[in-house]
């Protein structure tokens, strides 16, 4: 590191050498207390454990959003408020069973769990035969013909031979997401699907799931990758299994919740603002650690070093715990119309007939831009970079700090996307930015009930704390 600040310092000007020093200082110091404090940790085992799965709408998420709005109030932050968001309320229901071959001897439960958002069976559950699919070509070609009345089977596993995960699972959560459609359109009565992760192991993994408006609704159950494994194994012997489903979930009015936001204002340049969060809410089967508790933990952490550190930032930086990313992204809807009111009007929204816009800001506001929006929502595993959705421009400046990051595992600032929630600020010209975390252990944990608190690693979690102040405090210093 000396040996590179010697190298730069020949062909820069002594100033801009000067500066890099003085940022290498208070990085250090960044680092230093992001690794040596407990907070976040003891944050994420209270979310985790002591209020649990958060799926929008539910009594847990609005615990959530209670405890979050405490742990804001508690910081000495410049503002701290709470944003409506209506929000949809699906609740699992009791039962869940898969079973194959049911009331026979040979008869097997199968480890199953509904999918996010899917409709019901009814309480008698319903019997039909099973047809194992690849994918939806494999679907059309077997036609009403085949399909009609029976229910399909998607049993398509995770692509093992990709480096980075989230390409794996996108590859495989088409499946889940539309599966129930697509079969729908055959006339099956009912889908299966296998779980959506790269493990192999007994946990169901759920998920959302889309139905369209024109095509009829039916049910959608997701067996963990064992024993879909094992389901094919049978039909591969017996083409004419019945399955058994029963799942008893429902859809209740949808209900009002809010993003939690807290910030700290600028000195020089309030009106610009850099926005860091994850979101709040998470699947109802497991404690929703890497998802996203971590992500939720790791950026209110942000304003805590900045506190701590005495670090005045020149512009505004604003934390913000998103609601409802899992199902419809309410929240990041009603945030990203906040954002475009301030930046366009600069003056608030407060139309109680329109209950998804109603922004609630207790500070007198003027115009607001929205310079940078960082996600986390990776996982809480080792951080080593950021994915920028940005112009050359700004991806070029974020690369000219690499030599601030690299001592701290930070090596790989690239183009690409970046979150869901963040995503919605794409149309004010926002540089979007996500951490990128080691990726290989996320999806054996994701959407299942894996994802607890014991599987998060306390320096993990910090490193990835760290490296987000460290790209909040440069893009304060110099704009992007
Ligand atoms: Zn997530």
């Amino acid at each position: 590191m000396i040996r590179t600040i010697i190298v730069f310092c020949l062909f820069f000007p002594f100033f801009i050498c000067h500066s890099q020093t003085n940022d290498s200082v208070v990085i250090r110091k960044l680092f230093n207390e992001a690794l040596s404090d407990h907070t976040s940790y003891k944050n994420l085992e209270f979310l985790c454990t002591r209020i649990g799965g958060r799926i929008c709408g539910s009594p847990q998420a609005e615990k959530a959003v209670q405890w979050t709005k405490e742990v804001l109030d508690g910081m000495d932050l410049d503002t701290v408020f709470l944003q409506e968001c209506k929000v949809r309320y699906w609740v699992r229901g009791e039962t869940e069973e898969v079973i194959v071959n049911p009331g026979k001897k040979s008869s097997i439960r199968l480890n199953a769990c509904a999918v996010g958002g899917t409709v019901g069976t009814g309480e008698k559950g319903i019997t039909a035969n099973v047809i194992e699919v690849y994918d939806f070509e494999e679907l059309k070609k077997l036609g009403k013909d085949e399909i009609e009345g029976k229910i399909v089977f998607f049993n398509h596993p995770a692509n093992p031979a990709v480096y980075y995960t989230f390409e794996a699972y996108g590859g495989v959560a088409k499946y889940r997401v539309y599966g129930a459609t697509e079969a729908a359109k055959y006339g099956a009565i009912a889908v299966v699907v296998r779980s959506a992760t790269l493990a192999h192991d007994d946990y169901p993994h759920t998920g959302i799931l889309h139905y369209a408006d024109t095509i009829k609704q039916i049910p959608a159950m997701a067996v963990s990758t064992n024993d879909a494994d094992k389901l094919s194994k049978q039909l591969k012997q017996d083409s004419g299994l019945n399955l058994f489903l029963r799942l008893t979930s429902t859809e209740q009015p949808e209900t009002m919740s809010h993003n939690i936001i807290g910030e700290i204002r600028g000195t020089e340049f309030p009106e610009e603002v850099i926005v860091f969060g994850g979101h709040l809410d998470a699947w109802d089967n497991g404690q929703g650690a890497h998802d996203d508790g971590a992500g939720i933990v790791q950026t209110i952490e942000v304003l805590r070093l900045f506190k701590t550190l005495g670090i005045k930032p020149k512009r505004t930086i604003r934390f913000v715990a998103f609601m409802d990313e899992e199902m419809d992204q309410r929240g990041a809807k009603a945030y990203a119309a906040y954002a475009k009111q301030m930046l366009d009007n600069g003056y608030l929204i407060l139309d109680k007939n329109n209950a998804s816009s109603i922004i609630q800001h207790p500070v007198s506001a003027g115009f607001e831009s929205h310079l940078a929006a960082i996600e986390a929502d990776r996982g809480g595993s080792t951080p080593f970079g950021f994915s920028i959705d940005g112009t050359d421009e700004q991806l070029q400046k974020i690369k000219s700090w690499k030599d601030l990051f690299y001592p701290y595992g930070i090596y790989s600032l690239e183009k690409g996307g970046s979150g869901v929630d963040v995503g919605k600020l794409k149309p004010l010209g926002t540089a979007l930015i996500a951490l990128v975390t080691d990726s290989q252990r996320y999806f054996d944990y994701h959407h299942s009930p894996n994802d607890t608190f014991d599987k998060v690693n306390q320096r993990e979690l910090q490193l990835g704390s760290f490296s987000i102040a460290a790209l909040v405090f440069l893009i304060d210093k110099y704009g992007l």
